[in-house]
């Protein structure tokens, strides 16, 4: 069988500079790391900018997902490189680049292996994308266990601030599932060991300093929100911060070079910025705003993916990240497969391979709620993309089709995985004719989107087929699910309400208490950052399709100060996994000539 490593290593690459020149950089304009990667200095992004009219933002996300995931990273990079495929027959169509997270180790070692995408949608050096890459989340480590470092060594040197030790919020971080790490005791030996203190260890991707990193605008906003980061509180319940533990500028300075976006390229060539990675449920989950502006000025077209499914990671992207940078996607791909509509249509997991076209239809529920809330609540054109699997058959694939059209929602089947470009060419036509009906009917009025006159009924969009048509400004498209001068408790129930169609939700007094303290404490107008799980629109993983009146419990929330969002914990969430019995690190070697082998 032919693995994506052996498909990745027989791929050809383009030097890092051709690339490069591809998108009117020149070779002094990049840093590269060796010959297929490169970081762009925001300085050369800040000029591009200037000059550039901004690129289509394309948004990947998903309907409720099964345990295998379906596709995002993948079926991003097969659009881009769809996308570039039609512009070589329509020039006009214009440059796709992608936008994308860099993986965590902790997962390449465990069990869900790489995020560099599969089969023949997949970004190059996969190798050193999927294990160090640049450096970048070493850098956050570092600063994050800077801050860390500080912070004890303060309270070593008499503690002038009156750090209460049981009430510190800043953890240690690797890049690794280290369960082993999930409690411990610091400063253990004696008088020079520092005061001993309870302490927990999280993955880099779980810190606040790698959502502070993926939400910077440059060096000065993320020097200001690393500042901002609320490490501990005092002894009288005072918010101690990373400024007054005097650590933002040292750890900027360990970012500097980390926060230039990384360039590389797909198995096709499509340019791709790959950068930061922040976990998908304490945090935002997308890659940095850097590279999706870095995309957004040197393309025509930026393709880039959200984390989870669309109730939380299109939720997110579009109510935390593009209101706090001002930009707002042309329109929306769902990727759906075949196996997770059966599993929303009542079949266990174990079965979702077999034919089963009633059960395929019993779960559009799922797929046509998430596509309901991108069209009415954020006035966006959803693309159903079913993501083809090797075992899905022609009869369940022209139903779930059929079924879509029928209610007015796009749907195209795309089979990048096993095809690459040429098999997401209907994708990409579905997405420009998607988007470019969106920029044509904009008008400036704000509120752009078909209007839909009643909740079970899809309106199809306008495409005018016309690439030429003038990008409206996005932020003027911009729609949100709630407003920020909502009371905190509101927001959470706007969205539990709007997007996850919940009776209510369950706050409970600790909960309420900690809500009016961050009000108090001047945070009330931020937006709230839903931590649940991502298998459901609920709180409850087992409950499958789109289920109604059940009850959002919060068990906690906290204060994300420099990322500027209020984490709601409505789940049980593991900042420190663990490795399976058997981790995928048993099968990673390298040769003697230096090629590693077993990666996936
Ligand atoms: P997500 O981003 O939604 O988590 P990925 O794109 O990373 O999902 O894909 C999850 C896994 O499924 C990867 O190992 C990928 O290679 C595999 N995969 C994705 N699409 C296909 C497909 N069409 N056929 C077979 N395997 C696929
Ligand atoms: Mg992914």
């Amino acid at each position: 069988m032919t693995t994506d490593m052996d498909i990745a290593l027989s791929a050809e690459l383009d030097p890092i500079v051709d690339i490069a020149a591809g998108l009117g950089l020149d070779a002094q304009d990049i840093i590269p790391h060796g010959w297929t990667k490169a970081k762009v200095p925001i300085d050369v992004l800040d000029r591009a900018a200037e000059s550039a009219t901004d690129g289509r933002l394309i948004l990947v996300t998903a309907m409720s997902p099964t345990p295998a995931g379906e596709g995002k990273t993948t079926t991003s990079i097969g659009l881009a490189d769809g996308l570039n495929e039609l512009a070589r027959s329509k020039p006009e169509v214009g440059k796709a680049v992608l936008a994308l997270r860099e993986p965590s180790m902790g997962p390449v070692f465990g069990m869900k292996g790489g995020a560099a995408g599969g089969g023949y949608a997949q970004v190059v050096p996969m190798e050193d994308i999927n294990l160090h890459f640049t450096g970048d989340f070493a850098a956050i480590a570092a600063a994050n266990n800077l801050a860390a470092t500080m912070l004890d060594n303060h309270i070593h040197f008499g503690n002038s601030l009156d750090v209460d030790p049981r009430r510190i919020h800043l953890r240690r971080v690797v890049d690794l599932n280290d369960r082993a790490l999930r409690g411990v005791v610091v400063g253990l030996g004696g008088l020079n060991g520092g005061v001993p203190r309870e302490d927990a260890f999280d993955i880099v991707v779980a810190s606040e300093v790698m959502a502070v990193f993926c939400l910077a605008t440059s060096l000065a906003d993320l020097k200001e929100r690393l500042g901002r980061i609320v490490l501990a509180h005092s002894r009288s319940r005072e918010p101690i911060t990373v400024a007054d533990i005097g650590a933002a500028g040292a750890m900027t300075a360990l970012l500097r070079n980390a926060l230039a976006p990384n360039l590389v390229q797909t198995l096709e060539h499509s340019p791709a910025f790959i950068h930061g990675g922040p976990f998908a449920n304490i945090a935002h989950g997308c890659n940095s705003l850097l590279a999706t502006k870095a995309g957004l000025a040197l393309g025509d077209w930026v393709v880039t993916e959200a984390g989870f499914g669309a109730d939380l990671g299109a939720e997110k992207f579009l109510d935390i990240k593009c209101r706090t940078a001002g930009i707002w996607p042309s329109a929306v791909v769902v990727v759906a497969t075949l196996r997770a509509l059966k599993y929303h249509g009542g079949v266990d997991v174990a079965d979702v391979n077999s034919t089963n076209v009633s059960a395929v239809l019993g779960g559009m529920s799922n797929l046509e709620l998430h596509c309901r809330n991108l069209r009415e609540i954020y006035g966006l054109t959803p693309v159903v993309c079913f993501n083809r699997f090797p075992t899905d058959t022609d009869e369940e694939m022209s139903a779930a089709i059929s079924h879509l059209n029928g209610i007015g929602v796009a749907a195209v089947e795309s089979t990048h995985w096993a095809d690459g470009g040429k098999g997401a060419l209907a994708l990409a036509e579905a997405v420009v004719e998607a988007a470019v009906g969106r920029a044509g009917d904009g008008g400036g009025d704000g509120t752009a989107g078909p209007a839909v006159d009643d909740g079970s009924v899809f309106v199809a969009g306008t495409a005018s087929g016309d690439a030429e048509a003038p990008v409206v400004d996005p932020a003027s498209r911009a729609r949100y699910s709630y407003d920020l001068d909502l009371p905190l408790e509101d927001k959470i129930r706007t969205i539990a309400q709007r997007i996850y169609q919940a009776k209510d939700v369950d706050l409970p007094a600790k909960v309420k208490r900690k809500l009016r303290q961050f009000t108090e404490e001047g945070y009330g107008d931020a937006p709230v950052c839903i931590a649940k799980t991502q298998y459901s629109l609920s709180t409850d993983a087992s409950l499958r399709g789109a289920p109604t009146d059940h009850i959002i419990e919060v068990k906690d929330v906290r204060l994300s100060a420099g990322a500027g969002f209020i984490v709601v914990i409505a789940g049980d969430i593991m900042t420190m996994p663990g490795l399976p019995r058997e981790p995928s690190a048993l099968k990673i070697d390298v040769t003697a000539d230096g090629n590693i082998t077993g990666l996936f």
